[in-house]
């Protein structure tokens, strides 16, 4: 309760349907869901892409479709703060925490939300778990500032804290926001504990995810970029991840499976140019479940990363939820 006061955080409770049914929700769910109304503040700007507006749909299409009643609420509630440095240096930490105090709060929470979703898979509360949390995080690196919407790197943050607090080896990473996760790709570099697996536009934001850069000294070969164009399709991706990612996962055999989910990749996005639909997206859930309950427990953490058509956004996300509850 470090990051809101318990005040703030009942308030935010009672406001909420959502966080409220947490309360009453005992009965045991194989899904999670992160969700609070603190995900709400962040705004960059009026006219930004990157708005409450895409937690305000994803909230209302769970509560119109009644999942909420069949997924285990998860409060974030993990003090986040000691574990940024396990990626980010105290310079950036400090920075962002000194000249942009509200956003350093509200990414901080992002970043609970993210631990407190692997608290829940890992406590075996739950086999896997979606955070429906903002700002995103796989841009973020170490320049002391917002890079790509993103200021700490949730994803990286939680792979270190899997490892360090659960003592599981082997993380895989699948990214595929249309973006490459270019944060991603820096802290994990030159570690073979950690395989990040990116599909993206490389021509797009921020110019990186090459598919020569596989990574270095005992971290080669455990960083795998796989570029698609504008119009990439659901069967462009899926032939990617039955092609190149089923077989390295095999080899991998991760102990926790981790997903930047980014749909800016899908159809009708304003910043992306792919064409994936909300069906692409359950297959390509359903084939990350696959590796996870043939790995690691059936363990997936996912994490909103992009997604700038509020409605597509919030389509994509009920296909994906509605996959890994399947
Ligand atoms: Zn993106």
């Amino acid at each position: 309760m470090s990051v809101f006061s318990r005040r703030q955080f009942l308030k935010l409770s009672a406001s909420s349907a959502l966080t409220a049914d947490v309360l009453a929700n005992e009965q045991p769910r194989n899904t999670g869901l992160v969700i609070d109304d603190g995900f709400l503040a962040h705004k960059i700007s009026d006219a930004h892409p990157e708005s409450p507006a895409r937690y305000q749909a994803i909230k209302q299409h769970l509560l119109a479709e009644n999942l909420h009643k069949q997924l285990r609420l998860i409060s974030p509630t993990v003090d986040a703060e000691t574990w940024l440095t396990k990626i980010h240096s105290v310079e950036h930490v400090n920075n962002i925490k000194t000249h942009q105090p509200t956003t350093y709060q509200q990414a901080l929470l992002a970043t609970s939300g993210v631990l407190s979703a692997i608290d829940a898979v890992c406590m075996g509360n739950v086999t896997n778990a979606f955070c429906a949390s903002r700002p995103p995080g796989h841009h973020a690196k170490n320049t002391g500032q917002e890079e790509g919407f993103c200021y700490f790197n949730h994803v990286a943050i939680g792979a270190r804290y899997a490892q360090q607090h659960y003592q599981l080896k082997k993380i895989l990473i699948i990214d595929w926001d249309y973006h490459h996760g270019n944060g991603t790709e820096w802290a994990f570099y030159s570690d073979p504990s950690v395989l990040y697996f990116s599909t993206h536009d490389m021509f797009a934001y921020p110019g990186t995810g090459l598919p020569e850069r596989t990574g270095e000294a005992k971290g080669k070969g455990f960083n795998i970029n796989v570029h698609l164009g504008c119009g990439a399709t659901d069967h462009d991706i899926i032939s990617v991840f039955r092609d190149r990612l089923l077989p390295v996962a095999d080899d991998f055999k991760p102990d926790l499976v981790m997903i930047s989910a980014g749909f800016d990749s899908r159809k009708d996005d304003l910043l992306g140019c792919h064409d994936i639909s909300d069906k692409g997206f359950f297959e390509l859930t359903e084939m990350v479940k696959t590796i996870a309950q043939g790995h690691a427990g059936g363990k997936i953490v996912s994490v909103l990363e992009g997604g700038y058509n509020i409605e597509g956004n919030a389509n994509a996300v009920i296909a994906h939820i509605k996959a890994l509850m399947s």
